[in-house]
């Protein structure tokens, strides 16, 4: 038994080792990504759910390497994070965005949102370069939404949760629109509704999936009196992970104005949005 203790310490330490060995690579891997051009945005439809037609887009990263497959965020953003890294690709992300924003807002009024991380927030000379994109796009501000998440804020002190809160004010001020993303995954939600700056709600999509169950009563509840308090606080409510038909009809018999998810479309390249804008699919 001895024994088969020590064997397990000594896998715990080989899985470690090879943890921090694929880590370093991620990091190496992300570092080339950035001067070679390695990563893209896909963007995904918001759709209105009462008339179908399609309100603004998430962008989303990928990472495709070099005769590789495109990587998910989720396996990389982390590192990118941890390491810093993501400050340099997220001003990238933002950049692009709104390139394609410029194109799409001309042509149909649409909306686009980006992801931003909690280090991103933290780098004072965010804000500053978030006004200086748009305007180097001529991009009017409210077409650009930020997404946060209230878990960007669990690591920080309460100075640096307070420059966040500041620097998202500020944007906001100046028309930028905010959203809070994965509502109700956390653990203090609504208190996070009450100190944050947002304009946006976005409920996450564990709250969708059990939505037309028979046995789910209670997460229909759940999701309804969300969608309620979104709306009486005087917020835009979108509803993540719409995967069915059934579920769209539900959500908008809840009153949510918006959804997103793969009933409508996955996230896609830049030139299938210019596609969709116009066939107006879901009308
Ligand atoms: P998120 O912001 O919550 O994005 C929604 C995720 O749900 C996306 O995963 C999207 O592909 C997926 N999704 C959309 N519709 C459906 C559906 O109907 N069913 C299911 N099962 N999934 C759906 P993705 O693209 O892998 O992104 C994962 C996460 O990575 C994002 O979650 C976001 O937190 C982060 N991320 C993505 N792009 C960026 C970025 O540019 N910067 C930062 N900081 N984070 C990003
Ligand atoms: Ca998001
Ligand atoms: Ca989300
Ligand atoms: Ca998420």
């Amino acid at each position: 038994a001895k024994n088969a203790g020590k064997n397990q310490i000594a896998l715990f330490d080989a899985e470690l080792r090879a943890a921090r060995v694929l880590r370093t690579r991620i990091a190496t891997g992300l570092r080339r990504a950035l001067v070679g051009e390695e990563f893209a945005l896909y963007y995904q439809p918001v759709v209105d759910l009462a008339t179908g037609d399609i309100s603004g887009v998430e962008a989303l990263l990928r990472w495709i390497p070099e005769g590789g497959e495109p990587v998910r965020p989720d396996a990389f953003i982390p590192v990118a994070e941890e390491t810093g890294l993501i400050v340099d690709i997220g001003l990238w992300a933002l950049e692009q965005a709104c390139a394609d924003a410029r194109r799409w807002h001309g042509s149909h009024g649409i909306t686009v949102a980006v992801n931003v991380s909690g280090r991103q927030l933290r780098d004072e000379t965010f804000g500053d370069a978030v006004l200086a994109v748009l305007e180097r796009h001529e991009l009017p501000r409210h077409v650009l939404t930020l997404e946060i998440t209230e878990s960007m804020l669990l690591a920080t002190t309460p100075v640096e949760t307070a420059r966040i809160v500041e620097t998202l004010t500020r944007l906001r001020e100046h028309g930028v629109r905010i959203a809070l993303d994965d509502f109700g995954t956390g653990y203090s939600s609504l208190s996070y509704l009450r100190t944050l700056p947002v304009d946006i709600l976005k409920i996450d999509r564990s709250f969708t999936t059990p939505l037309t169950d028979a046995d789910h009563q209670r997460t229909r509840a759940f999701t309804k009196t969300i969608v309620e308090l979104s709306a009486s606080l005087g917020l835009k409510t979108v509803v993540e992970g719409v995967e069915t038909r059934e579920q769209a009809d539900v959500l908008r018999q809840m009153g949510s104005p918006l959804g997103q998810g793969y009933l409508f479309s996955p996230p896609v390249v830049a030139g299938r949005i210019d596609e969709m804008l116009r066939a107006t699919p879901w009308k």
